[in-house]
């Protein structure tokens, strides 16, 4: 195998646009988070970039979604059987670019395949319906693409995070400019580029414009653009939602989470405890569905936050790429400091600081805060940060109340050994997402995936979601032969 697919001879200081190309907005260095250090240059867009690769895009179109289902579908496995086999090559840039240990690299690199052979067998799923008559005509309802749709992607999962719109939406006849987070623009957008150029498909189906919230904006309102898939912050979303809005765009909105585990009084604490451990410190708790509040039942709770410190405190932390650590580093300064206030903020409000609490540079050491309440930052703000934040309550009442006390409305997870306990507790969450005896970080792409309140607009993600999110109904009536009118 050779380790030479993802060589940057052919993308260092491009996007990806009808081929690698010069943008007008110049270049971006990427920066590998661990330690600072420079790790390649891509084109950056900006508002011109967009608007030109919205047009031929647009221009590409009709020909892409005329071509016929079953060499769409083709090109798609072939670009995830790509994915696959330099999966070891391109985890490496992940690891790098993004901070995440290799096995979290590994898992993006699994599931973005995945997500694709998803999506490649929605493009020969059958996409219509005969409907009642009224009179002489014959009538059907067809599913067809949107035209173009803005794709808009986050730095957390990166690949996973855009290929599970960019796949769908191609799958089904659209095609595609994305614009990843400048942070991550290989994880999240040369990778994707690579593989479909491999694959075969055409010029100007795709294209891939790293940039920043101005690149985004103009997606947004650029008349060639149907519609807006965006994943991001609840901040951003409601900017691209606004924009949407106004200019009369479909837009699918996958935002920010507060995701509560309820602990029962009866639980394996042991089981609890890991479960809380990998819900908040996974990839560094930078993850939409992360278990941002751990809601232990009075009985347990203090065993809990014993065995949830001792974890912690075992869990090293540092540069990914040397593969010895289990959380690398956050991604940006500004959101260490992030981080660190809300911590401050609970602890001054009387939350007890139980492991970790501090950070070396962007090496943030897992926390675990008990004695969490409603009123604490911590208590009531999505943290995006390594922080286990523990608050207790005594009845299934009181846990409902307290699961259901944020705006926000992503993931919930119930662990107990009483099913009937557990499905009364979920019947009242007001997630998009609800798993019995296990943690909140679940996704693939079988699932519809989305939220409620703030972590969304009521769009789902995956499974039987994508054909609804990326095609609409058109109808068809069908006269023999045109009748004459009264006038
Ligand atoms: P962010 O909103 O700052 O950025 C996400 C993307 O949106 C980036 O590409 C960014 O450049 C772009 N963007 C930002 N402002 C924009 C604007 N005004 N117009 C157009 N584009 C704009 O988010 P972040 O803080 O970098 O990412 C983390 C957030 O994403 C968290 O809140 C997390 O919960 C959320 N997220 C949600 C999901 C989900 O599926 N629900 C998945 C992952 C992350």
């Amino acid at each position: 195998m050779n380790h030479d697919f993802l060589n940057s001879a052919l993308w260092s200081g491009f996007a990806y646009a009808s081929g690698w190309r010069q943008t007008k907005a110049g270049t971006i260095q990427v920066i590998d988070p661990s330690n600072g250090a420079d790790i390649a240059s891509v084109g950056f867009g900006g508002p011109e970039d967009i608007a030109r690769a919205a047009k031929e895009a647009k221009a590409a179109q009709k020909s892409w979604a005329a071509t016929v289902p079953a060499e769409r579908a083709k090109i798609l496995n072939r670009a995830a059987d790509l994915l696959e086999e330099h999966g070891a090559e391109l985890a490496d840039w992940i690891v790098r670019e993004s901070g995440s240990i290799h096995p979290k690299a590994m898992i993006e690199i699994e599931h973005g395949a995945l997500f694709i052979r998803h999506a490649a067998t929605l493009a020969t799923a059958s996409s219509g319906t005969f409907l009642p008559g009224m009179d002489e005509r014959t009538n059907y309802a067809r599913r067809v693409p949107h035209g173009v749709v803005g794709v808009i992607s986050p730095f957390n999962f990166p690949l996973v995070l855009s290929v599970r719109s960019i796949a769908p939406a191609l799958a089904l006849g659209n095609t595609v400019v994305h614009k990843p987070d400048p942070r991550t623009p290989i994880s999240g957008g040369i990778i994707i580029a690579r593989i479909f150029e491999e694959a075969g498909l055409p010029q100007g189906v795709l294209h891939v414009i790293p940039g920043g919230a101005d690149a985004g904006e103009a997606l947004c309102t650029d008349p060639h653009v149907a519609m807006i898939s965006f994943t991001g912050s609840s901040r951003g979303g409601s900017k691209v939602g606004e924009l949407c809005g106004k200019h009369l765009k479909k837009v699918q909105l996958e935002l920010g989470g507060k995701n509560a585990l309820i602990l029962l009084d009866d639980v394996d604490i042991d089981i609890a405890a890991s479960n809380a451990a990998w819900g908040a410190f996974m990839h560094q708790g930078q993850i939409c569905m992360a278990t941002g509040l751990i809601l232990a039942q009075s009985g347990i709770a203090d065993a809990l936050a014993d065995r949830l410190a001792t974890r912690a405190s075992h869990l090293p932390v540092g540069d990914p790429s040397s593969n010895q650590v289990a959380l690398g580093p956050i991604i940006s300064d500004a959101q260490v400091v992030s981080i660190q206030a809300i911590v401050d903020d609970a602890l001054e409000k009387g939350a007890k600081l139980l492991a970790g609490g501090t950070h070396d540079g962007r090496f943030y050491k897992a926390t675990v805060l008990a004695g969490v309440k409603p009123g604490m930052r911590a208590f009531e703000e999505e943290i995006f940060g390594p922080v286990a934040c523990i608050a207790t309550f005594d009845t299934d009442e009181e846990a409902v109340e307290l699961a259901n006390h944020s705006d926000y409305g992503l993931a919930a997870g119930v662990i107990t050994n009483n099913m009937g306990r557990a499905m009364k507790i979920g019947d009242q969450l007001n997630v998009g997402q609800l798993h019995i005896n296990d943690q909140t970080v679940n996704g693939g792409p079988y699932a519809p995936f989305g939220g409620r309140g703030k972590s969304g607009n009521g769009s789902r993600m995956g499974g039987p979601a994508d054909i609804e999110e990326f095609t609409q109904w058109q109808w068809v009536s069908v006269k023999q032969a045109a009748t004459p009118y009264p006038f």
